[in-house]
């Protein structure tokens, strides 16, 4: 949500900033004048509870004539209070649901375009050349049944299309990231947490993932729960309501969870294999900082993004994602693409998004002082300080490990000539010291 005052400050960077989304610009102006309406109502309203209340001290005082007309003018003054009130409380409504449905204003630096109008902001590692090996890379797929590691079958079988099984090994390398992801984040300062994968409307809407992103959402009507689409959702509503003493931010977790996505609107894309699937198991990191210093924690996320698609060796580029592909929520995206060899080009692995105070406001996340930098303690960063300055504070989120496409990236870049396919270093030590993955299939 933005600030609204930002909004009546500065309407045309607003307008600005949902054209570049290549969202509704009208929202902003109905946005405008149910904010105009919202205040000059509540003005009304206090004017007319001011009179009543000087009505009411008179009335007492008065006899006769004069008392049936001040008693004839109090009937109509509380009717008159009682209609100015709806019209506060109608306009305030108009005026929430209208601003729940603008997106995050969009940073300047942003490229503004559609999905293809990214740029690649780094390219790091090369990726292999299989002709100059002498072999044919084989895609995960083929591989996975090799190594008896995925089962795409029987996922269809038992849940349709967009489901598998992780088998044997598959499921030991699943595990396998997933620790030495935890194992990364841990040592970086951020706290596990394992979090629900139902959560009630207010977290799904508080993040802004019922607006456009709706289609993708799964919702259990009976009892009006929505299946997270990733951690992200209950890591940002895990201090909904609440005032965080700055002197305690940064607060950083890296969440595990179930993930799932109904990939409306994905017919006939990357139907093969597990590169999308309905759902998954994610390692997410997720950040509460002060708002002045998100821009920096944005560029750490990437940094340990970075860091551990570096260490499971794989060719990566990062691009800075355009304007019309950010999403509700962000005001600037990082994705991190790897190489998939049989494909021929770079895929979406990991994507870090700052989202500054827009899911704090939604979610009435706020912090309390002054923030002092990263290295402040609770005695000497100020945010202690009884009667601090209350502000929305800012949240971020990067992918740590999204493990089906993670697995998609490795196996296709490590593969060798027999199907086997090499596990990275960092990797060894969560699969017993295994070096090779050996195929098991006749
Ligand atoms: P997102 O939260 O949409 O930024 O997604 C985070 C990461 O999850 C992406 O970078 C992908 O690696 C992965 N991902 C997203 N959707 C799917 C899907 N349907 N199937 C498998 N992995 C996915």
């Amino acid at each position: 949500m933005i600030d609204l005052r930002l909004l009546r400050e500065d309407p045309d960077r607003v307008r600005a900033s949902q054209r570049a989304r290549g969202e509704d610009v009208d929202l902003v102006d109905a946005l405008l004048s149910a904010d105009e309406r919202r205040r000059s109502s509540a003005v009304r309203f206090d004017e007319l509870r001011a009179e009543q209340k000087a009505l009411g001290k008179l009335i007492p005082k008065a006899a006769g004539d004069e008392k049936t007309e001040l008693l004839k003018k109090a009937g109509e003054l509380a009717t008159a209070v009682k209609a100015a009130d709806a019209a506060q409380n109608e306009a305030a409504e108009e005026t929430q649901r209208l601003v729940l449905r603008l997106g995050n204003l969009v940073h300047p630096d942003v490229p503004v375009g559609g999905e293809e109008d990214f740029t690649v902001l780094e390219t790091v590692g090369t990726p292999r050349d299989f002709a100059s090996e002498g072999f044919e890379p084989k895609d995960h797929l083929e591989l996975g049944q090799l190594l008896g590691a995925i089962d795409v079958e029987r996922g269809a079988k038992v849940s349709g299309s967009r489901f598998y099984y992780l088998t044997g090994v598959g499921a030991l390398l699943e595990l396998a990231l997933v620790n030495a992801a935890i194992a990364q984040a841990t040592a970086a300062g951020f706290v596990p947490m394992l979090t629900p994968a139902l959560v009630k409307p207010r977290a799904m809407e508080g993040t802004g993932f019922l607006g456009q992103a709706a289609e993708n959402v799964y919702h259990l009507e009976k009892d009006d729960y929505y299946l997270v689409g990733t951690s992200e959702v209950p890591l940002a509503a895990y201090h909904m309501d609440e005032i965080v003493e700055a002197s305690r931010l940064p607060l950083r977790y890296a969440g595990f969870s179930p993930c799932f996505r109904r990939e409306a609107g994905t017919y006939g894309k990357d139907t093969r294999g597990i590169f999308r699937v309905h759902q998954f198991d994610k390692v997410e990191m997720f950040s509460y900082v002060a708002p002045e210093d998100a821009e920096a924690e944005h560029q750490r996320l990437l940094d340990w993004e970075k860091q551990w698609l570096t260490g499971l060796e794989l060719p990566f580029q990062v691009i800075d994602v355009a304007t019309g592909d950010l999403g509700a929520s962000a005001s600037r995206k990082f994705d991190c693409e790897a190489w998939i060899p049989t494909q021929g080009k770079y895929r979406e692995l990991t994507s870090a998004s700052n989202c500054d105070e827009f899911q704090a406001r939604r979610l009435s996340v706020r912090m309390r002082g002054e923030w002092r930098g990263s290295g402040a303690t609770s005695s000497g960063g100020g945010g202690r300080a009884t009667g601090g300055h209350v502000r929305p504070l800012a949240t971020l989120n990067g992918t740590l490990c999204a493990v089906p496409r993670t697995i998609v990236a490795l196996l296709e870049n490590h593969q060798l000539a027999d199907g086997s396919v090499r596990v990275p270093e960092v990797l060894r030590p969560y699969l017993g010291g295994r070096e090779v993955l050996e195929p098991t299939a006749k």
